[in-house]
């Protein structure tokens, strides 16, 4: 064979080879090899523990999930001796000591996240989530961790408000929606362009009939603040908190309100998929409202930590049959085109404004 040739074919080998790479990491080029972009993980747990950042993107993302968002939880777990001991509590439910704020779980996502290849990065849309939403030094917080770590941050949270179990066990003030502090960081989420990722129960566990719930001031809170995106977790539902009696009708409205123009809502966690998948006509009303609102849902895991892709992507399974009941269109901007224009947009006018705002 000729020199000529030889370095011809060389080249066409090194050609091939280089897009096999690009395929794999990066922003994907081929979408149909993902099952889905995550848009609800948690890279660590409530005592701050979790997986390896390689591990999540090389063996738990692989080739299963394109993108994923990447927060810690912004709670610790105190390990009070007094009360249990030695034995360590790992979860909220392991002990009756109190949750605090734990800042420094931001400098650690951010830390994790820039050690990382740009490639790998690019699959990930990291969110600040270490500040006390009862403050109204929260925003300054927000403020002073993307100028400390810019080109990071594509938003805030998941942060709790009203939260089973959780709420009532943080050292200090109780979250609330009128609460002036929440309102401060809403606005500087509009001012800079981060999206904010809200836990939100619509109820009280073991409601009594008739009672008031957290509906409202949930409403109140997403028109006070129209200019940011509000993505409201898990349906507002929990372990114990059950959907409203007739749970379609509050979000039909909702969606087809102009006013609630920047609600998006996420059916993460297994907790909610009970609900969801329950029986036939839950999966088919469930269907009939994303596929009647295609641009509103987003689909996230809400693994904390996780040990196995296997483990990792059983929710998306549990789901098959809200899948199976989805609109092609729908399904595909559930799973991956509407992550895609959220996050995509949340991290131009974030980096814009750190560019605005550099110190
Ligand atoms: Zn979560």
């Amino acid at each position: 064979m000729k020199a000529s040739k030889l370095i011809f074919l060389q080249l066409l080998l090194i050609l091939f080879s280089c897009s096999a790479v690009a395929q794999k990491s990066g922003k994907p080029a081929i979408q149909d090899n993902y099952l889905f972009h995550d848009a609800h993980f948690h890279l660590t747990n409530y005592i701050q523990e979790g997986t390896d950042i390689h591990v999540y993107l090389n063996d738990i993302m692989g080739d299963k999930i394109g993108r994923s968002t990447l927060f810690g939880l912004p709670l610790q777990q105190q390990w009070s001796y007094r009360v249990t001991r030695d034995n360590a509590p790992t979860y909220y439910l392991d002990t009756d000591a109190h949750l605090y704020y734990y800042s420094f779980t931001d400098a650690f996502i951010a830390m994790a996240y820039k050690s990382l290849s740009p490639e790998q990065q690019n699959r990930l849309d990291p969110m600040i989530t270490g500040f006390n939403p009862t403050d109204m030094y929260a925003a300054a917080h927000i403020r002073r961790v993307l100028q400390t770590f810019p080109g990071v941050f594509s938003g805030v949270g998941e942060f709790s408000i009203h939260k089973e179990f959780v709420s009532s066990k943080i050292e200090g003030d109780v979250a609330s929606f009128y609460d002036p502090a929440l309102d401060s960081i809403l606005s500087f989420c509009a001012e800079v362009g981060l999206i904010a990722l809200v836990h939100n129960d619509i109820d009280n566990p073991f409601p009594k009939p008739g009672k008031p719930n957290y509906l409202h001031g949930m409403q109140d809170m997403i028109k006070r603040h129209p200019k940011t995106t509000i993505i409201w977790a898990h349906v507002g539902v929990g372990r114990i908190v059950a959907p409203l009696k007739d749970m379609l009708t509050p979000f039909n409205e909702m969606l087809a309100d102009p006013a609630f123009n920047n609600l998006i809502i996420d059916i993460s966690w297994d907790e909610t998929a009970k609900y969801i998948v329950a029986s036939d006509s839950s999966v088919a009303r469930t269907a009939y409202l994303i596929n009647k609102y295609p641009d509103r849902f987003l689909f996230g895991t809400d693994n904390v930590g996780s040990t196995s892709q296997d483990k990792h992507l059983e929710i998306f399974r549990i789901y098959q049959p809200l899948w199976d009941a989805l609109t092609p269109e729908a399904r595909e901007k559930i799973l991956f085109k509407n992550y895609e224009r959220l996050f995509d947009k949340a991290r131009r006018d974030v980096r814009a404004w750190e560019k605005a705002n550099q110190q």
